[in-house]
This record gives C-alpha cells, structure tokens and sequence, in this order.
C-alpha cells in the first residue's frame, strides 16, 4: 500500500459510474498468485507497482481485481486493448471461430484468414495488400527486416536511438535502448540520433536529424542500404513524436540508397493516434512495408506484415512459415476489431477524447513544475516529469510515487522511457471525456501532496 495522502485542497478525484458488476471471484489470492510467480514465472517478469493487483475481470475502459474493485485502465494492456476489454463482438467472434476450427495451418484453405487480409489491406494506401500474420510485433519486425534484406540485397538497416522494435536476434539489434538488450551481435542495424523535439541534440529541427540519416549512410555502409525501419510515435521510448519534417526528407535519402521504409505500427497504428489511422499518415510518405501488431487484436496474439505484391515475391525463393501466424481464431478477432472500431467510430474518439486530455494535461503542466513535456496524439500520450526543467532532470521516483498513489485512487496508467520517468497513457479506444477528467483529477490529486 502506498503512503497516506496529504489533504491539501485539492478535490478528491471522483470515478465516473460504470453499469456493470463482475461475477464473483473464487480463485486464489494476489497474495497466493505472487508467490507462485516468484517460484515458477522467469524472474525476468516485472510490474509496475510495489504490489502487483490481481486483475480478474475487464470490461470495456475497466479493469477489476478480486475483491470487485474497479479501476480505469488508462494504460490498456500495453496499448493491446484498442476497442475496449471484453468487447462483446470480438468475444462472439473468437467462440465461433474456436467453435469450428481452431487451428488448420496455411496448409489449408479458411476464410477468417483472408477475410481479415483483405480488410487489412482495404485500410492501405496504395499497393500495400499483402498480408503475412504472425503472432507478435517482434515476430512482425523480424520478418520486415528479412523482406528488406532479401529485396535490397543489403545487410543495412537503419533504426532510431530510443527505438523499441522487438526483442528476438534481428529485432533485438534494431531495438535502441540499452535496457532492452542483452548480447547483440552483428545485428547489421545502424541506429540514427534520435528525432527527439523534447531531448533531442538538434531540438526540433527534423532536417538536421535527417541529415544524420544521410550521414549514416555515407559513411556507416557502402552506401546501400535494405531499410530504414521507425515508430511514428515512439511507444517504450517514452511517447516520442519524430520532428517535423524528419520523415519525408529520410524517405528521400533511403530511397537514393535503395532501401525500403518499414512503418512500425506496432503500437501507433490501429486508430490510436486519432487523427489517422496509421501513424505514418501525415508524414507525408508512404512506406513500402508495415508492421503492426498489439492493438490488431484488442490483446489476442496477433501480428501482421503488410507490403506490396511485387516486395512480397522474395519470400517465395525458400520455404517461409510460421505455425499459428494467422490462426483463424486470432484474425476473427482482428476482423471483428476492426468492425468495432468502425462501427463505434472509435479513431474519431481516439482524436476528441485524446485532443481533451492532452489539453488538460498541459494544464496540468502549467500548474506544476514537475511536468517537463506533455506530448503524443489522440490516445497515445505521454507526460514526462523532471525535478529540473531547464536541466531535464529525470524525476523517476516521482514518477513512480505518482503512479502507485493513483492506482490507490483506481487509476492505472502506464511509463516507460529510457529514464523511466514518461507516463505512458494508452487507454483503450473506447475513452471517454468522463475517464479523461477522472484521470487527470487523480494525476492533480497526487501531485498536489508532493
Ligand atoms: N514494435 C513496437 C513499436 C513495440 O512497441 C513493440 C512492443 O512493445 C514491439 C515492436 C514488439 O512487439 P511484441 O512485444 O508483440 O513482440
């Protein structure tokens, strides 16, 4: 249990009603399932608060624990829950697939299969139809960055500092974050200063960062180059937007070099940023493969690479598989998310809801000295918390106080970023202004007693 908080006259921040009461629970304790983690899960597993809550029920915005209590979920998964917990039309879609066939391999022919190719594909821009699913984004990247390679014929690929892409061999090398790396060796991935507005060494001037790129490329490879692979927005990275400008001038440089630009939507795609529906739209280019995972799935295991017929034709040189990659339970229940996010017009919510909350995180920013930046689009937003402003001062401990003080207020929200010290806010789609006020109540709450 975190501290006690200080009354300092600041409103008591008030959970908006939700009609719905979880069943109830008979299974074992948190106490009982942490203890059996710390025997039997790896110890690699972490969590984000000093005692790990035992969710048992998810309903829409709202997690719940064993004892029924409800909190709002403002990390959403990680950025996995997209049209909300539970959502009642992705769960009919997953029993009546898994009523029929759960697994058939790409041995056989199932329509669940192409269905949601074809939608995938009908949400593209140009060329982009062909679809190859796997089960995670790490599997996605891996498999982009092969494409490349086997297209180009280079070995060079070209990722951002602060990237997260992935923790398998190849991916693993892209990744651009000393935390997340163990032993990677010649990965082949040469990593460009990171387009940071907020940290960055070139403040917000997208073409001196993309000058770094052309650099790179003179004079880290021979001058080919099989991919330039990024996030729109940077997710583990802490929330970080690309400066204006960087992507089409990079775009042009990849381009004289032969490679091919890897959108990673892994956590920016999918409606999430609000005003589009990838995050590479409104850069103004057009990548020539694009990853995605997470939120494809509202949380199933589910991963997809999409590119052009004419890149995909270099996977048909040797036998390329992956055993559930595309197991028709998984894309009905991407199919169905996809249905959901139209239907209920959750991209457009993502955008109204997501463009409130930032405001009034920047509100927020103007009351307390301890928020150094508040940036993101739609519901992929991120608050970064300094001790210093003009130094930029990781404020870590805070940032993790404020966390475990408004979980006891019920509201979970998630951070990242190589100093530990960005809330990561990624609820799912399904957000409403209500939920944005209560969070934002909770952040002002906590952050008054500090
Ligand atoms: N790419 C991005 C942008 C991610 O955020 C992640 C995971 O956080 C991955 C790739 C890897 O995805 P997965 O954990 O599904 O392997």
């Amino acid at each position: 249990q975190s501290e006690v908080l200080r009354d300092n006259g600041v409103a008591t921040p008030k959970m908006p009603p939700f009609d719905y009461t979880p069943p109830p629970y008979t299974g074992p304790t948190a106490d009982e399932i942490f203890a059996q983690r710390k025997e039997y899960l790896s110890p690699s597993m972490f969590y984000f608060y000093n005692k790990p809550l035992n969710i048992v029920d998810g309903k829409r915005q709202y997690l719940f624990d064993e004892s029924g209590r409800r909190y709002l979920d403002g990390f959403g998964g990680i950025a996995t829950v997209s049209c909300g917990h539970c959502h009642p039309d992705v769960v009919e879609a997953i029993v009546n697939q898994t009523k029929r066939i759960q697994h058939s391999t790409i041995l056989y022919l199932n329509h669940a299969i192409g269905d949601f190719a074809q939608a995938l594909a009908s949400k593209l821009p140009a060329n982009l139809k062909v679809v190859f699913f796997t089960n995670s984004g790490t599997e996605a990247n891996e498999l982009a960055m092969l494409i490349a390679r086997l297209y180009t014929g280079s070995h060079d690929i070209i990722s951002l500092r602060n990237a997260y892409h992935g923790n398998a061999a190849g991916t693993m090398g892209a990744t651009a974050q000393g935390n997340w790396k163990f032993n990677v060796i010649q990965s082949g991935v040469h990593h460009a200063v990171n387009p940071d507005p907020y940290r960055g060494v070139f403040g917000a001037d997208g073409e001196k960062y993309a000058n770094d790129v052309q650099d790179l490329i003179d004079f880290g490879t021979s001058g080919h180059v099989a991919g330039f692979m990024c996030e729109a927005i940077q997710g583990v990275g802490g929330i970080v937007e690309l400066a204006q400008g960087y992507l089409p001038a990079v775009y042009n440089s990849v381009k004289k070099a032969g490679g091919l630009f890897i959108a990673d939507e892994v956590q920016c795609g999918f409606a999430r940023t609000g005003s589009n529906f990838w995050g590479f739209e409104g850069h103004g280019v057009v990548p020539d493969i694009v990853t995605m995972a997470k939120g494809i799935g509202n949380g199933i295991p589910l991963g997809a690479v999409v590119t052009t017929p004419e890149v995909a034709e270099v996977l048909t040189r040797r036998n390329y598989f992956n055993t559930f990659g595309g197991n028709p339970v998984c894309t009905a229940a991407g199919l169905a998310v996809l249905k959901v996010i139209e239907k209920e017009k959750l991209q457009d919510n993502a955008f109204v809801v997501g463009s409130y909350l930032k405001e009034r995180l920047n509100a927020l920013k103007d009351k307390y000295e301890l928020i150094g930046d508040v940036r993101g689009r739609g519901l992929m937003l991120g608050v970064e918390l300094v001790t210093d402003r003009e130094l930029k001062t990781p404020a870590k401990a805070e940032t993790e106080h404020i966390m475990e003080n408004m979980k006891d207020l019920g509201v979970l929200i998630g951070k990242g970023g190589f100093r530990g010290n960005v809330f990561r806010i990624t609820p799912p789609l399904c957000f409403t202004k209500d939920d944005a006020d209560f969070l934002v109540d909770a952040m002002d709450y906590t952050m008054s007693k500090i």
